[in-house]
């Protein structure tokens, strides 16, 4: 196959289930790499460097961004992220799909970028269901989980650009609604034609 690699992009507010259903993917999709992001977040218990992101100072951070290191940066609760050009390029010269976890901000800076993507934005049922699965976390205070919740209500406003949809009321149904959307992606026409060509020669008719 000598297609170049896929971009899927997807974002969520939090409490959508985001974290579990690329988690799941990536371990349908063995051949699918998890973008590694930069981030200035001190790691959380159990998280490696390297595996969940790569950890680095604000220096660092912004060193990188004056190089012009990153295809997309944002800051989130306070803290920068951003992905490299460098994973990204070289996922898509070796024909190697990529999965991003990243937020609104970054989605939409890619996406005004001339990089193509697919671009998927996993909702939660409701509001109600939101605040339901946030408070079951028992991670955040209440008021934490309200300031969640206005924020969910901005991020949803930019699910409206986004190629693909997934409502994620069940985790499964929501899981086979992921793998299908990849699925399809990497079916569509232009993405194979080169593919084609190469093994049934230039379409010229055989008469
Ligand atoms: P967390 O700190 O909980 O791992 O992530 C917080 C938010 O930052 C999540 O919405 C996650 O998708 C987003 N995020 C993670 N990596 C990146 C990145 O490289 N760029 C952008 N724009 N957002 C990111």
């Amino acid at each position: 196959m000598t297609r170049e690699g896929i971009l899927f992009v997807i974002s969520a507010p939090s409490g959508a289930g985001k974290t579990s259903l690329c988690k799941e993917i990536i371990d349908f999709f063995p051949e699918l790499r998890h973008s590694v992001s930069y981030t200035t977040r001190p790691p959380r218990l159990g998280e490696t460097d390297g595996e969940d992101y790569h950890f680095i100072s604000r220096e660092t951070f912004s060193a990188m961004v004056a190089e012009g290191a990153f295809a997309e940066w944002a800051e989130v609760h306070g803290n920068c992220y951003g992905t490299a050009i460098s994973t990204l390029e070289s996922c898509r010269a070796a024909g190697r799909d990529v999965l991003l976890d990243i937020d609104c901000q970054g989605a939409a800076e890619l996406k005004k970028s001339r990089r193509q993507g697919v671009f998927i934005f996993i909702l939660p049922p409701s509001f109600d269901e939101l605040r339901r699965r946030l408070r079951g976390r028992n991670t955040d205070a209440p008021e934490i989980i309200e300031r969640r919740i206005a924020n969910a209500r901005g991020e949803i406003r930019e699910a409206v650009w986004y190629d693909y949809l997934v409502i994620n009321e069940e985790l499964p149904i929501a899981l086979e609604q992921l793998k299908a959307i990849i699925i399809a992606e990497r079916c569509r026409n232009p993405r194979l034609l080169s593919t084609i060509t190469e093994i049934f020669g230039t379409g010229e008719s055989d008469k």
